[in-house]
């Protein structure tokens, strides 16, 4: 599924939309699955053979640096990325490893945080456990035994 407004979202962004930016771009905004960059190179490489892995890393860089896009460090295998960029927290799956967003966060203003003095440069609110599919399938192993 193709998003036409892709090279839109870039330039609103003051970013160049080249052919592998807008690729990129296009993945994230079509699979909310808040990809590591080799998940976005093992698929966009099939179809697409200029593409190298450094200028995955590279666009994403740049849509990071351009506020296009946020940066999620909830995994120690990699950073993983994210087309939406309100506020919202995460919950990692620990059996398949899945990154799923937590839209509804009580979030606290500075100072019901204790942190006046603090200047608060990024947030993030983490949760990891096991999603419902996996629940599920726990639930019927044990079941099982
Ligand atoms: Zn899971
Ligand atoms: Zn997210």
């Amino acid at each position: 599924m193709k998003n036409p407004n892709t090279a839109d979202y870039l330039l609103s962004h003051g970013i160049k939309p080249s052919v592998h930016r807008v690729a990129v771009m296009n993945f994230l905004l079509n699979n909310r699955i808040h990809p590591t960059v080799d998940t976005i190179y093992a698929a966009l490489a099939p179809s697409i053979r200029t593409l190298s892995k450094t200028t995955v890393y590279n666009s994403l860089k740049l849509f990071v640096e351009k506020e296009a896009i946020q940066v999620i460090e909830i995994d120690d295998k990699g950073a993983r990325y994210d087309a939406c960029c309100d506020k919202h927290g995460h919950f990692k799956c620990l059996a398949c490893g899945g990154v799923f967003d937590v839209f509804k966060m009580p979030y606290l203003n500075q100072d019901e945080l204790g942190l006046s003095d603090f200047k608060i440069t990024d947030c993030q609110i983490y949760y990891k456990g096991y999603c419902p599919d996996c629940v599920k399938k726990e639930m019927h192993f044990n079941s099982n035994n």
